[in-house]
């Protein structure tokens, strides 16, 4: 007789209802009173039949069947016969499809932040490399090759500050166009620098070309000049401001986002997002540090210390969200657009599958903060990807091989984190962040407690939301 069990779930409360997210499939369901007698059940581990399942739904006979059977379509009933997904994956024939090249366009920096990974990776010897501009259009050509039949691929300008290269920028904007239009692509480009290179003809020229900014700042002055200074010790605030000031007034480029590193402590969370919005930013994410410094890392208690001032933004966004308003706090818009796509993540991020940087020499790495690192290096774009050294890659990383992640609840949404913090905190690139995962944790139940409200309260708000992450609309999830 085939037995069931109720699928690895969470249950949680929100605006006075019930709600089920189910681990497997990162999707979410409100639990009416017909169903509550058999989902809200601490054990998923527990077998039982069809005819037990029948005596625990409230419901008229006549209905049993069909909502019964609406429990294992949306799968929060399962077999109880072992995964259902156990999936066998041919990593060696697994595809690769560029959709965006982080371009390297120098190793130079004008900036000396003291808490900056750049310095870990090997970069300090050819701190000064610039790309040239025969690696530049033969990374163009790379991606255009590789992104096969993609409509749409992206451009990122990163260093060292990529402004010092501003030359070359221009040249591969202007080269890439063309590229893109002879193969009747779109191209968009986006560049993240630390401002201090701001002044109206560069900000002519991103908005000419509608590249995406984010300005790496940590918030207001006396933040900020904690740690990011000149390399003569002077402080950045005061000089990348004016120019910063120009830009953020400027409403005919793309929004201007900010990200913000976080070291040493985190006091003034939401004093400095307020002095970012405030300033004309349209949002700004929080990272913190990643580096094995102590003096920098934040502790166990900072870490608590971060999530309760999320906690604390969480309730202001609500609030914006009650007045059909946005507020800026990219972290929360990340988290919820991932539940509200209801994404099963394989991977934590983009790196080594759509993602990749290129070095000024050429080289492929998986990604941007893992550039120089000599165990991410996957190949280099004039004789192509390592292919073996990336399925190999691909195979390390995929969630089923990441054994300590196995029984984790929030598996298919942190996926193990990311692979330079593993790197750095744990030793391996494809090591799982053991390190954060009960922040992790409490950080998806902040969202998933944020999103069955904002369900409730705010009906049609999370699809706006994922919209303005370029997201189709979606239908609804709740049974
Ligand atoms: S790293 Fe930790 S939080 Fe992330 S999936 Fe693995 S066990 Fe879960
Ligand atoms: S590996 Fe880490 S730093 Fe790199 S893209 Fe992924 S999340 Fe970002």
């Amino acid at each position: 007789m085939e037995t069931y069990k109720i699928a690895e779930n969470k249950i949680f409360h929100a605006a006075g209802r019930d709600f089920i997210f189910l681990a497997e499939d990162n999707t979410i369901f409100e639990m009416d009173d017909r169903i509550k007698g058999i989902l809200k059940k601490p054990c998923h581990a527990e077998e039982f039949t069809q005819e037990d399942a029948f005596a625990k739904l409230s419901c008229p006979p006549e209905e049993k069947n069909e909502l019964f059977d609406e429990l294992i379509r949306s799968r929060a009933l399962v077999s109880s016969k072992g995964k259902s997904d156990a999936r066998r994956i041919d990593f060696e024939k697994m595809s690769i499809q560029l959709k965006t090249l982080v371009l390297h366009v120098t190793d130079a920096c004008n900036l000396g932040c003291r808490y900056c990974y750049y310095g870990d990776a090997g970069h300090a010897a050819s701190a000064k490399a610039k790309m040239s501009r025969k690696v530049a259009f033969r990374a163009v050509d790379f991606l255009m090759e590789n992104s096969v039949d993609l409509k749409e691929v992206v451009i990122v300008f990163f260093g060292g500050e990529p402004l010092l290269n501003l030359d070359l920028i221009r040249l591969i904007v202007d080269y890439a166009r063309k590229k893109a239009t002879e193969k009747e692509i779109r191209i968009d480009f986006a560049i993240t620098t630390n401002g201090t290179l701001l002044n109206d003809k560069v900000i002519g020229f991103l908005r000419e070309n509608n590249i995406g900014v984010t300005i790496s700042i940590d918030g207001f002055e006396k933040v900020h000049d904690r740690f990011r200074r000149f390399p003569n010790g002077a402080p950045s605030y005061g000089a990348i401001l004016p120019g910063l000031k120009k830009l953020l007034a400027d409403k005919e480029g793309k929004p201007v986002v900010a990200r913000v590193t976080v070291a040493g402590e985190s006091k003034y969370i939401p004093e400095i997002l307020d002095h970012l919005l405030s300033l004309g930013f349209s949002e700004a994410g929080f990272a913190p540090v990643t580096t094995s410094d102590l003096s920098y890392q934040l502790s166990l208690g900072e870490m608590e210390h971060l999530l309760s001032h999320f906690k604390m933004l969480s309730e202001t966004f609500i609030d914006h969200a009650k007045r059909d308003e946005f507020y800026g706090f990219t972290n929360l818009v990340d988290n919820l657009v991932v539940l509200h796509e209801g994404e099963r993540k394989d991977y934590p991020c983009g790196a080594g599958l759509g993602l990749f940087s290129v070095d000024t020499k050429g080289h492929l790495y998986l990604c941007q903060r893992l550039t120089g690192e000599a165990s991410s290096c996957m190949g280099d774009v004039f004789s192509g990807f390592d292919r073996l050294l990336l399925s190999r890659f691909r195979q390390q990383a995929f969630i089923s091989e990441k054994k300590a992640c196995t029984e984790c609840w929030v598996r298919k949404i942190c996926a193990g984190g990311c692979y330079h913090e593993a790197l750095v905190r744990e030793g391996g690139l494809a090591e799982p962040n053991m390190h954060y995962c009960q922040w992790i944790k409490d950080w998806v139940e902040l969202g998933l407690s944020v999103y069955g409200r904002l369900a409730v309260e705010c009906p049609g708000y999370l699809e706006k939301l994922s919209m303005l992450r370029g997201h189709e609309p979606l239908m609804n999830h709740s049974i």
